[in-house]
This record gives C-alpha cells, sequence and structure tokens, in this order.
C-alpha cells in the first residue's frame, strides 16, 4: 500500500481532516517512525497462518503493517472518536477486525477461539502506558493461548521485566513476566518518535511465553502472595515482610522455619531470591496456608 501512515506528515493529515483530539486519559502517543515499526514487526515473527491482536490501534499506524504480514488481525480500541478513522485508514485491509471495547473487559481467550479456532495468537501493540501491566498480566492469568507478545512499553517498565534479582529492578512483575515467558528487549525508542510526545523513555519487549514454566511449583497462586508481600515491603527482611502481610495465613514460627529450611538467612530479603528459591518457599510453606 502506497500511503502508509507511518510518518508525520501523514499522520498529522489524518489528524486534521477528522479534528481527532488526543486524549491523555487513554495514553494516546502514536507511532511515527518506520524504522521502529519494522522492528515491531520483524520482532512479532508474524506468518501468514498468524491472527494477530492489537492492543490500541490508534488510528491504524502499526495495524496496516500487521495486516500486511498476517492472516487476521483483531484490534481492540477503546476511544469511539477513533473509529470512524479505523474505518478510511484499515478499508484496504480486508484481514482486520476492529472492535471498540476496553481491552480490559474484551474475553480474549474467546477471540482466540472465534478468529483462531482456539490456536495461540500473537499480541502486538504499541501499549497505552497506563495500563500496561494489568494487560499483561491479565494475558498470562486468563490462561489466554498466546505465542509471543511484543509490545512498546515504557522503558523502566521493559527493564523491570527483564530484571534478575540484585538489580534495582528486580521486583514482582520481574518474577511474574519471567515464570510465563522469557522477555527480551528488542530496541530503545526515543520521545522524538512518537505523537504527541510521552514524557517518558520507551522500549519495545518480546515476551515469548514458555511451553511449561521454568519452576514447578505446588501452589502458584501462593508463590505469587509471596512475591507480592516480599516487595511491598521492599525494606524489610523477608521474615518481616512475610509476617506483616494479611495476605498469608502461616504464623512467624512456620515463615522462620522455611526460610531456615532453605538454607538462608534470617536477614536476606525477598529482593535476593530467585523466581526458584520463592517457589521452593511456597512449596515449604503450602501445608500451612489456607
Ligand atoms: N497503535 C497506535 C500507534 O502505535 O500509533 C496507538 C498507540 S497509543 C500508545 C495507545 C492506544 O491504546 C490509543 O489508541 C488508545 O486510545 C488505546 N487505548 C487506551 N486504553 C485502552 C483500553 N483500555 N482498551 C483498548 N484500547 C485502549
Amino acid at each position: 500500500m502506497e500511503h502508509k501512515l507511518s510518518n508525520p506528515k501523514e499522520t498529522i493529515q489524518v489528524i486534521q481532516k477528522y479534528q481527532f483530539a488526543f486524549q491523555k486519559k487513554f495514553g494516546q502517543n502514536f507511532l511515527i517512525d518506520p524504522h521502529v515499526l519494522d522492528k515491531i514487526i520483524a520482532a512479532a515473527q508474524i506468518s501468514d497462518s498468524d491472527c494477530v491482536l492489537e492492543i490500541g490501534p490508534g488510528i491504524g499506524t502499526l495495524t496496516q503493517y500487521l495486516a500486511e504480514k498476517a492472516r487476521q488481525v483483531v484490534a481492540v480500541e477503546i476511544d469511539s472518536n477513533l473509529i470512524p478513522i479505523l474505518g478510511e485508514t484499515l478499508k484496504d485491509y480486508p484481514n482486520v477486525t476492529v472492535i471498540n471495547e476496553d481491552i480490559l473487559k474484551v474475553d480474549i481467550e474467546g477471540l482466540a477461539g472465534t478468529y483462531n479456532q482456539g490456536r495461540p495468537i500473537k499480541v502486538v501493540a504499541n501499549l497505552p502506558y497506563y495500563i500496561t501491566t494489568p494487560i499483561i498480566m491479565s494475558l498470562f492469568e486468563q490462561q489466554v493461548p498466546v505465542d509471543n507478545i511484543t509490545v512498546m512499553v515504557q522503558k523502566e517498565v521493559a527493564d523491570r521485566m527483564q530484571a534478575g534479582p540484585g538489580s534495582k529492578d528486580y521486583g514482582a512483575l520481574s518474577l511474574a513476566v519471567q515464570y510465563y515467558a522469557s522477555p527480551y528487549i528488542v530496541a530503545n525508542v526515543p520521545p522524538n518518535c512518537f505523537i504527541p510526545r510521552p514524557n517518558v523513555g520507551s522500549a519495545v519487549i518480546r515476551l515469548t511465553r514458555h511451553k511449561e514454566p521454568p519452576v514447578k511449583v505446588k501452589d502458584a497462586k501462593l508463590m505469587f502472595r509471596l512475591i507480592r508481600a516480599s516487595f511491598n515491603q521492599r525494606r524489610k527482611t523477608l521474615q518481616n515482610s512475610l509476617n506483616n502481610s494479611p495476605e498469608l495465613s502461616c504464623t512467624k514460627e512456620q515463615i522462620g522455619e522455611a526460610i531456615r529450611s532453605l538454607g538462608l538467612g534470617a536477614t536476606i530479603r525477598g529482593e535476593a531470591l530467585t523466581l526458584e528459591q520463592f517457589a521452593a518457599l511456597a512449596d515449604c510453606l503450602a501445608e500451612h496456608t489456607g
């Protein structure tokens, strides 16, 4: 297609034609750099048999690229002012379905059933940054069949997803993402690649879903409760953080014994533990929690 939107001129023309007003509350920063779009597409490894879910198509810039590679694109956009614009910018792409809905309210598993016979889909997006974590976590936790997720996020969030123990960026998000997927930062993206410019740096990250989780744990929900409790009070010892958590019902003695049984010192902090160690801790405490 001749008139791709991936440059400032085409984007501004579309915005002016429809007198579109950017809404900050929806995290609207549209991509205007063809190199970045090429990098996203290459990282997503889309084939012509794939069904891609795009979250927040905006005026359809990334959608056009996706539609040229994939068999089917399903694009979910919350802002109804963008729907007539998408009708025009995507009119040459019969393999795109636009749904005007809040992605956090969409039954994504149902979409994979309807558009991909329940086979794993790929998720590609320049995400609205205000809901990055709930979007990623609901894709994983709802057991949506997903191959990989390639998304633009705030640089700081990409760093947190990829961090390991000992790093200041390491936290509950790192562990949750790494339990479900292996993260890879594809590119750092400066603010001038968007219109309007965001106040923060951005990065494209690909999360490739594990076929099997890298650790075995009897009760993954308990493990995540332990992880949340440990990082809620990051500066406290692991023992104190777990003792203070209203989410856990085990006694101080049981927690102390579980920590000792892993060979860890009494003053260790949660931020020093690996995913394997959190899994082992959860297994030790599983019999004591309701
Ligand atoms: N994909 C476009 C691009 O790259 O130029 C736009 C990306 S912009 C960062 C984020 C998009 O997500 C906006 O179009 C915004 O309206 C949309 N959005 C925000 N919250 C949403 C939600 N809860 N559900 C679906 N779309 C949402």
